[in-house]
């Protein structure tokens, strides 16, 4: 088959023939129609996160089941499907009580430790497959069909994490981002007040595209001053960072009203110091919050499929061009997401 490989961190992709996946007990083999290109497995192919080579990177897949192994059951050939990101054991109390990321015998991620969807063909654990819902027509949009599983569960969590309820107010810092500004979407989809945060003046159209009733530019501080003064002085309901350095994720806390809730994601993951008075006396809460449930890939997928959200795609290329493209996303010049064409 034809594949996208790897070599080694920080190297350019290798347009290689390599031999098709063949499906062992409980495993299935699908046919990548596109997957997406974001900042994860970008920071696989920089080399910001280790893994063996070489590697077959991507997992936001939309593909067709073409072969199953022995033992599986709930998937047949022709099938539609997306994939969790996660190798997770489906068996665990953690996996048990759907909260996959968590799983106790996880075996990695899809494209990270195991080949993934830069390539003709996929082979995943069958339990690791999610399948598309009959009302998603994936034929007319692949690319936006295989991003659901992040751009729009990832957010769908963040809303259910912090508990965010019609009303309240939302700020998303790094909303200019590939998941932030599907963040604004989701929360103004939710009934929120949005206030987008970002560095970059140039997304923040898009941002406002997207649902965001007001707009902060952080590129010259005073991220708090403003998102106190957007709230006569009592702070914001809830901080979405996707961008986690020490300076976000401070000024993030200090933005906090009463009963504020500062939800850390991805991103750097720098350390920070809160004030512990206010977090006591105004009941505030820090939470962290790690990629999504399968049963909330499913719930996004069916969002879009009713076309209450609808995920934002600019840049769809074919699998060859993937090393332009990871230019693209390392520079941050991506609106929404980028993906990749395979068949
Ligand atoms: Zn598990």
């Amino acid at each position: 088959m034809r594949a996208m490989v790897l070599r080694g961190p920080n190297t350019p992709f290798e347009k290689a023939t390599v031999p098709d996946p063949t499906p062992g007990p409980g495993e299935a083999v699908a046919r990548v129609i596109t997957c997406g290109a974001g900042l994860t497995i970008q920071h696989v192919k920089a080399g910001r996160r280790k893994t063996s080579f070489p590697r077959i990177i991507g997992h936001e897949i939309t593909a067709e089941i073409v072969a199953l192994g022995a033992g599986v059951s709930g998937l047949k050939l022709g099938d539609p499907v997306t994939a969790h990101f996660y190798l997770f054991c489906g068996h665990c109390r953690y996996c048990l009580s759907q909260l996959e990321p968590l799983c106790l015998n996880g075996r990695g991620n899809v494209g990270i430790e195991c080949d993934g969807g830069y390539a003709e063909y996929i082979k995943l654990p069958a339990h690791v497959f999610i399948k598309l819902p009959e009302a998603l027509d994936y034929k007319a949009h692949p690319a936006e069909a295989g991003v659901i599983t992040d751009a729009l569960a990832t957010p769908l969590k963040v809303l259910r994490r912090a508990d965010v309820k019609p009303g309240e107010t939302v700020a998303v810092i790094g909303a200019g981002g590939g998941l932030g500004i599907h963040q604004v979407m989701m929360a103004k989809w939710a009934h929120a007040r949005v206030i987008a945060v970002d560095t970059a003046a140039a997304k923040f159209d898009a941002c406002r595209k997207a649902g965001a009733d007001e707009v902060v530019d952080a590129s010259r501080g005073g991220v708090v001053e403003a998102l106190k003064e957007l709230t006569h002085g009592l702070g914001v309901d809830v901080v979405v960072d996707y961008v986690s350095t020490t300076a976000t994720l401070e000024a993030g806390a200090q933005a906090l009203g009463p009963r504020g809730r500062l939800v850390i994601l991805g991103g750097a993951a720098q350390p920070f110091q809160a004030p512990a008075l206010p977090m006591l006396t105004k009941e505030q809460s820090i939470l962290g919050s790690r990629y999504v449930s399968r049963a909330e890939i499913m719930q996004a997928l069916d969002l879009a499929a009713r076309r209450e959200v609808w995920p934002l795609v600019t840049v769809l290329r074919p699998l060859e061009e993937a090393e332009a493209v990871h230019e693209l996303v390392e520079r941050g010049a991506v609106t929404g997401r980028a993906a990749l064409r395979v068949a």
